[in-house]
C-alpha cells in the first residue's frame, strides 16, 4: 500500500531546507541569474558545509540505532525512503532557486549513474569524495551534437587498449560539466565499446577531473537556470583505466542501455520535483499577492459561481498537486524496490507541463508586474521550461508512457 506519511524527523528537515531556500538561495537568486558563468563561491561553501553536517548528523542517528554500515552514497543512502526524501527536499530547494539547486556541489547526475550502474566497490570509490574536503561536482554526459532524445545513437567511442580505454567524441549540454572538471569531481560519459552491437554496446565510464584528453570547450548561455553551468566537452584519445567502466564490461543484450534507463528512472522523479518547486514558488507568490490585494479565492462553491481568476488559481493548484502525487509515487516505488519506469516518465511529463503552465499563468495574472524583472515571476517562467526538455522531453516521456501502457516496444512506437 502506498504510504506518503512523512516522518516527523523528515518534516523537521524539510523545514530546515525551506529556511535554506528562503534565507540562502532567494537573496542571491536574481544576482546569479544576471551573472551567468560567475561562481557563487559563498553559496558553494555554505551548501557544502551544510551537506557535511546533515550527513554526519544522520551518521550519528544511525550509530545510535546500532547501524554503522556504509554503502557508498554517504548517510542518505541508508535511509529506507531515500528517494522520497530526495524529491521532497528537492522541491523545497527549487522553491528557493532551481539554477542554484543544480549548481550545488554534489555528485549530481554523475552520482545517479554510478548508483544505477556501478558495483558496490565503485560506488564507494567514486562517491566517498563527496563526504569531505573542498566542494566537488559530479556530472553525466550522454547528449551529443548528433542526438539528444534518442540516446541509443551514441557515437562517442571507448576503445580498449591494454588496461585502459581511449574515449573519443564530443558531448554537449552537460549539466555541471565545467565545475566537475574544475573541481575534484568526475563526469560519467556514455560511450560505445562496440558500434555493431547497438544499444547493448553503450557503457558508462567515469572520467576523473583533469584527465588528459578531456577538454571543456564551451559553457552555454541559457534562457533559464542560468546559475547552472552547461558544458560542451571534447574527448580526444582520453585515456582512462579499465575499472572506470561502471558495472560489467560484457556486451550483453540486457546490459548497457538498460543502465541508461535505470539512471533516468532514478533522476526523472528528481527533475519532476525540481519542476514542482518552481511551480510552487510561483503559486505561493500569486496566493500572497491576492491576499495582499484582498482578492478572495472562494473554495467549496459551485464552479459556475467562480470568477475566472478563481478558476485559474484553482487549476494551478490542482496541476501542482497532481504532479506532486505522481512524483512521490515514482520515488516511493524505487524505495520499496518496485520497477518505476512508467511512473517516473508519468511524473516527469506531468510536472514539466504543469510547471510551464503554472508559471506562464502566474506571469499572466500579474500582468506587467509579472513581466517585470522587479519580481522573480518572469525568472521562474524561464527556469520552468527546462524541466520540459532535459531528462527526456515532454514528448519522449509521453511516448514511454504510451509504450508501457499499450505494451509496445520502442521499435513499434517511436
Ligand atoms: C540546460 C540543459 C541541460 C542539459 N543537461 C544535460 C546533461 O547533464 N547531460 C546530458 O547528457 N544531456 C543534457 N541535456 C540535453 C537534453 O537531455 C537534450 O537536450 C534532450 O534530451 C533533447 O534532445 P535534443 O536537444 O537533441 O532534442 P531533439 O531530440 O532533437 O528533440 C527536439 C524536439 O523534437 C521532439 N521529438 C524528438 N523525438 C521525438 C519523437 N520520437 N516523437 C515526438 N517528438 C519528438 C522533442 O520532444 C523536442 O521537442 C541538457 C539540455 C539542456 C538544454
Amino acid at each position: 500500500m502506498i504510504d506518503f506519511e512523512i516522518e516527523p524527523s523528515v518534516v523537521k528537515r524539510v523545514k530546515m531546507f525551506h529556511m535554506v531556500a528562503d534565507g540562502v538561495m532567494r537573496p542571491i537568486s536574481r544576482e546569479y541569474d544576471e551573472k551567468e558563468h560567475e561562481e557563487p563561491e559563498q553559496y558553494f561553501q555554505t551548501m557544502w558545509a551544510a551537506n557535511a553536517m546533515a550527513d554526519s548528523s544522520l551518521d550519528l542517528a544511525k550509530k545510535k540505532d546500532g547501524d554503522g554500515a556504509k554503502d557508498g552514497d554517504g548517510a542518505k543512502a541508508r535511509s529506507p525512503m531515500r528517494n522520497l526524501y530526495t524529491v521532497i527536499t528537492t522541491e523545497e530547494l527549487c522553491w528557493g532557486d532551481a539554477g542554484l539547486f543544480l549548481a550545488t556541489p554534489n555528485a549530481g547526475l554523475g552520482g545517479a549513474a554510478v548508483m544505477a550502474a556501478g558495483t558496490p566497490e565503485q560506488k564507494e570509490r567514486f562517491l566517498s569524495r563527496f563526504r569531505g574536503g573542498q566542494p566537488k561536482w559530479g556530472a553525466m554526459a550522454i547528449t551529443e551534437p548528433g542526438f539528444g532524445s534518442d540516446s541509443s545513437q551514441v557515437t562517442t567511442t571507448a576503445t580498449r587498449e591494454g588496461d585502459d580505454y581511449l574515449l573519443n567524441g564530443t558531448k554537449i549540454f552537460c549539466t555541471g560539466g565545467d565545475r566537475a572538471a574544475k573541481s575534484e569531481g568526475f563526469i560519467v560519459v556514455w560511450a560505445t565499446v562496440d558500434k555493431s552491437a547497438g544499444r547493448p554496446g553503450i557503457k558508462p565510464f567515469v572520467v576523473e577531473h583533469g584527465t588528459p584528453g578531456m577538454t571543456v570547450v564551451r559553457t552555454e548561455n541559457k534562457l533559464g537556470i542560468r546559475a547552472s553551468d552547461t558544458a560542451a566537452i571534447v574527448f580526444d584519445n582520453c585515456r582512462i583505466p579499465k575499472d572506470h567502466l561502471l558495472g560489467s564490461p560484457e556486451v550483453r543484450k540486457e546490459g548497457g542501455f538498460k543502465d541508461v534507463m535505470a539512471t533516468f528512472d532514478a533522476t526523472r522523479p528528481i527533475v519532476a520535483a525540481m519542476a514542482i518547486g518552481v511551480g510552487r514558488a510561483a503559486l505561493d507568490f500569486v496566493r500572497d499577492f491576492l491576499k495582499q490585494e484582498n482578492i478572495p479565492v472562494r473554495y467549496g462553491i459551485s464552479p459556475r459561481r467562480l470568477t475566472a481568476l478563481e478558476r485559474d488559481f484553482m487549476e494551478m493548484e490542482v496541476q501542482l498537486k497532481a504532479a506532486r502525487l505522481l512524483t512521490w509515487r515514482a520515488a516511493w516505488m524505487m524505495d520499496v524496490g518496485k520497477h518505476n519506469n512508467l511512473e517516473a516518465s508519468m511524473a516527469k511529463a506531468k510536472a514539466g507541463l504543469a510547471v510551464t503552465l503554472i508559471t506562464q499563468k502566474a506571469v499572466e495574472l500579474l500582468g506587467p508586474l509579472g513581466y517585470s524583472r522587479e519580481l522573480l515571476l518572469e525568472k521562474w517562467m524561464r527556469d520552468a521550461k527546462i524541466n520540459d526538455i532535459f531528462e527526456g522531453t515532454q514528448q519522449i516521456n509521453m511516448l514511454i508512457v504510451a509504450r508501457r501502457i499499450l505494451g509496445y516496444s520502442s521499435k513499434d512506437l517511436n
